[in-house]
């Protein structure tokens, strides 16, 4: 059976005190329990992904969804777009996307390629549940059967009580299974 863990967008942006959108110390917080589950897949032979969310300066509030309502972050090869602390240093893959879904493309061989795909990340509330609900329609209208898990120790949000119902959506209109 394969296993993946797809990290959302744990980069210094969301993460760092002085990133540009973070999540500051609740997204510090799951640091220990993130590295301790990406070692427990690895030693068990499983696939580690983790998705960098990508922007261009360029034109960012004139052009692009999210500059009207997010300060600019992500910026390819930035400080705040490399992935927080040891994360970092753990030589992972990474996936980059420029949207808070990653593209129809990916999400596509990702549901074929895997059994078992559990998210963790950040935010719960905004990546998080998005790739939760892309992954999960398109496994859904490709008939895949897919299992799908969220680790709620290995995720943190913006804002509790989003963040808290986020991981509700994803149990009980998901089906996720919430570790
Ligand atoms: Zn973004």
């Amino acid at each position: 059976m394969k296993k993946l863990l797809l990290i959302i967008d744990y980069q210094n942006d969301f993460v760092a005190d002085d990133g540009a959108l973070s999540a500051g110390k609740p997204a510090q917080a799951i640091e220990k329990a993130l590295i301790s589950r990406v070692r427990t897949f690895i030693k068990a032979d499983n696939d580690v992904l983790c998705t960098l969310d990508t922007h261009d300066a360029d034109g960012w509030q004139e052009n692009q969804p999210e500059g009207k309502l997010f300060p600019l972050h992500g910026v390819e090869g930035s400080e705040g777009w490399q992935l927080y602390g040891k994360l970092g240093d753990m030589d992972l893959e990474t996936l980059t996307k420029s949207s808070y879904m990653l593209d129809q493309t990916d999400i596509d061989w990702m549901v074929r390629q895997y059994d078992v795909i559990e998210l963790a990340g950040v935010a719960t509330e905004i990546c998080v549940l998005q790739n939760a609900i892309g992954l999960y329609n398109h496994a859904a209208n490709q008939d895949l059967k897919v299992d799908f898990v969220v680790s709620a120790n290995c995720v943190a949000g913006l804002n509790p009580e989003s963040a808290q119902f986020a991981l509700d959506y994803m149990k009980n209109t998901l089906g996720f299974t919430v570790r």
